[in-house]
C-alpha cells in the first residue's frame, strides 16, 4: 500500500483542454520535477495519505469524473498506479495531467492524458521523444504559448517534426499563457485573441482555448 503527498483535493470544473466545463474532482499531487517560469500552482510540501484514504474522499464527492494533477504526478509513480487501478475498478473516468518528462506505461490505463509540451518560454523541455509512445486516442497534447514568436513558431515546427510527418492524429490544444496567476488580465485576453487570430490566418489544425477558470475567476 503506498502513500501519496496530496497538496489538494475539491471539485470545479475543467478549467483546460477536451473536458473543458467538465465537473471534476481534482487531486492534485505535490511536488514537482521542473520549474516553469510561469508555474501558477502554489506548490505545499502536502500531506502523505494512503490512498483508501484518497478514495474514501473521492466518494464522498459522488461525481464520477477525477482529474489527476500536480505538480507532477509521474514522480510519486507507485501511488499513483495504485490509486488509477483501483479509481478504475470503481468505474472512474480519470483524466492525468502530465508536464512531457516522464513516460509510463499507466498513461494507457487512463481516459485521457493531457501531455504538456513545453515551450522555450516556459524555460524548461519536455522529452519529445515520448509523443511516439503515446496513443493519439486518449491523449490531447498541450502548448502553453507565451509569445507569437518563439513559441508559436516552436510550436509549429514540433508539431510539423513530431506529428504531422508521421501522421499521427493528436487532438492538439494551444493555450495562452497567462500573466494573471488566477485571472486573467487585459493583456492574457489580448494574446488569446491574437493567438486565435494567427491560428485562423495559418489555416493551423490546433483548438486555441483559454484556463476558462481564470474568465470566471473560480478555483
Ligand atoms: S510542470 Fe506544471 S507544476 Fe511543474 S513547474 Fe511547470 S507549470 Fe508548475
Amino acid at each position: 500500500l503506498s502513500k501519496i503527498k496530496i497538496n489538494e483535493i475539491f471539485v470545479s470544473i475543467q478549467g483546460e483542454g477536451l473536458n473543458i466545463g467538465l465537473l471534476s474532482i481534482f487531486v492534485r499531487f505535490s511536488g514537482c520535477n521542473l520549474k516553469c517560469n510561469y508555474c501558477d500552482t502554489e506548490h505545499h510540501d502536502g500531506d502523505a495519505m494512503e490512498v483508501d484514504d484518497i478514495i474514501k474522499k473521492i466518494k464522498e464527492y459522488k461525481i464520477e469524473e477525477v482529474c489527476i494533477t500536480g505538480g507532477e504526478p509521474l514522480i510519486q509513480l507507485e501511488g499513483l498506479k495504485e490509486l488509477i487501478n483501483k479509481l478504475k475498478a470503481l468505474n472512474y473516468t480519470i483524466t492525468l495531467e502530465t508536464n512531457g518528462t516522464i513516460y509510463d506505461q499507466i498513461f494507457n490505463h487512463v481516459d485521457l492524458v493531457s501531455f504538456d509540451v513545453k515551450m522555450p518560454s516556459s524555460g524548461v523541455k519536455s522529452d519529445l521523444d515520448i509523443i511516439d509512445k503515446l496513443d493519439p486516442n486518449i491523449t490531447q497534447l498541450k502548448f502553453v504559448i507565451g509569445n507569437l514568436t518563439n513559441d508559436y513558431e516552436d510550436a509549429k515546427k514540433i508539431i510539423n517534426d513530431y506529428i504531422t510527418s508521421k501522421n499521427l492524429k493528436f487532438p492538439i490544444i494551444f493555450m495562452p499563457v497567462s500573466e494573471g496567476k488566477k485571472e486573467y488580465t487585459k493583456n492574457d485576453i489580448d494574446l488569446f485573441r491574437n493567438l486565435t487570430i494567427k491560428v485562423l490566418d495559418e489555416k493551423l489544425n490546433v483548438r486555441v482555448l483559454p484556463q476558462l477558470h481564470k474568465i470566471l475567476v473560480i478555483k
